[in-house]
């Protein structure tokens, strides 16, 4: 099998995690990262043998720092098929014509604006509009979410209207920018919050309405979802579908995942690298349906979750595999479960 070559330009929060998920995948090859800093992760990188990037005006500060970089920006996208773009919000756009003059495929984050790329994707709802296109955007971890169950609850029964109240982190554990803060702080105060309209991104023709409080912690998102259906439904079938979905898992609270801090612990526990918890987690107790009305509560690792979209991205662009087998590859090399939580 020939390897798809991937660059991830931007090694952060969502950068480091793609690339070691890009190395883990047998039909694609990690040529390097582009990290523009001699930092600390940039010493994290190279000890782990990944090659560095880097624009050419910083060459000779790695090399002060004893960081020897494999080459420059241009030099990685001239080898590369694929470049995932994990830039902070903006900064992706403004690469775009470089990627279009090397001609690689690109795959930007959430942070953009949809129109960046051809589509703005998730697995689960477009992977096939997805297929052989140059430019894909992966939604932000909040709409990943979102998508996920209601693309789940689609297989149940048609959606005439999802409303949700977003529970959301203030800052990555990471970011010491954006706290402490001490206030729970309308975001914004009014309706819809952009998560509405960026899962509109993705289902254009969904009615959905979103509110977002910003909350002070860094672990995950929470989110209260309430979906009107065209048909009544039981809670068995809506736990079900859930249960058969992959990376959605259902969390029992009577076993003591009752909290995002009961759920970071039991994946410290499981040896996770970074606590990284990829899948949705929902609440299976929360899960609730009255005639043709479903509610539930689920939670979102933001740090994690948009990892497993951005590989099916990659086989999405090179045309290189059907929806079911990227779910399969996918999260096998990444030890993804699915179904109830926790488990012998
Ligand atoms: P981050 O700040 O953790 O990482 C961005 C990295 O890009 C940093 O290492 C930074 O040094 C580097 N960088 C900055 N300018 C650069 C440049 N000109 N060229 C190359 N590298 C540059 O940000 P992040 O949280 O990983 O976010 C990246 C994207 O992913 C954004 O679009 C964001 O909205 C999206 N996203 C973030 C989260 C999250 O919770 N952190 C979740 C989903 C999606």
């Amino acid at each position: 099998m020939v390897a798809v070559k991937v660059g991830v330009n931007g090694f952060g929060t969502i950068g480091k995690r793609v690339a070691e998920a890009v190395a883990l995948q047998p039909d694609m090859e990690l040529v390097g990262v582009v990290k523009t800093r001699p930092d600390y992760a940039a010493f994290y990188a190279s000890s782990r043998g990944i090659p560095l990037y880097v624009p050419e005006d910083r060459l000779e500060e790695f090399r002060r720092r004893g960081l020897e970089p494999a080459g420059t920006v241009e030099d990685l996208l001239g080898k590369v098929d694929v470049v995932v773009d994990a830039t902070p919000g903006g900064v992706g756009a403004k690469y775009k014509p470089l990627y279009e003059k090397h001609g690689v495929k690109a795959i930007f984050q959430g942070g953009e604006k949809a129109d960046v790329a051809e589509v703005s994707f998730n697995t689960l709802c477009n992977y096939e509009e997805a297929r052989g296109k140059r430019s894909l955007r992966v939604v932000s971890c909040n709409t990943t979410g979102l998508l996920r169950s209601i693309c789940a609850l689609q297989r149940v029964a048609r959606i005439e209207s999802v409303r949700a109240t977003i529970v959301r982190r203030a800052a990555d554990p990471k970011e010491v920018k954006r706290g402490p803060v001490n206030a729970i702080v309308p975001n914004p105060a009014r309706a819809p919050s952009h998560h509405a309209l960026d899962v509109k991104t993705v289902l254009p023709s969904l009615d959905i309405v979103t509110m977002a409080v910003v909350v002070p912690t860094t672990l995950m998102h929470v989110h209260i979802v309430y979906a009107r259906l065209a048909s009544s439904v039981t809670r068995e079938d809506v736990v079900q579908a859930f249960m058969d979905t992959p990376r959605i898992l259902l969390a029992d609270d009577e076993a003591g995942l009752a909290s995002t801090a009961d759920l970071v612990e039991y994946f410290r526990d499981l040896g996770r690298k970074r606590y990284d918890i990829p899948e949705l987690v929902i609440w299976l107790n929360s899960v609730n349906a009255s005639g043709n009305e479903v509610m539930w509560m689920q939670a979102v690792h933001q740090e994690s979750i948009v990892v497993p979209e951005n590989i099916d991205a990659i086989r999405a662009v090179m045309d290189m595999a059907s929806m079911e087998e990227t779910l399969k590859t996918t999260d096998s090399t990444l030890g993804l479960m699915r179904g109830v939580i926790p488990r012998k």
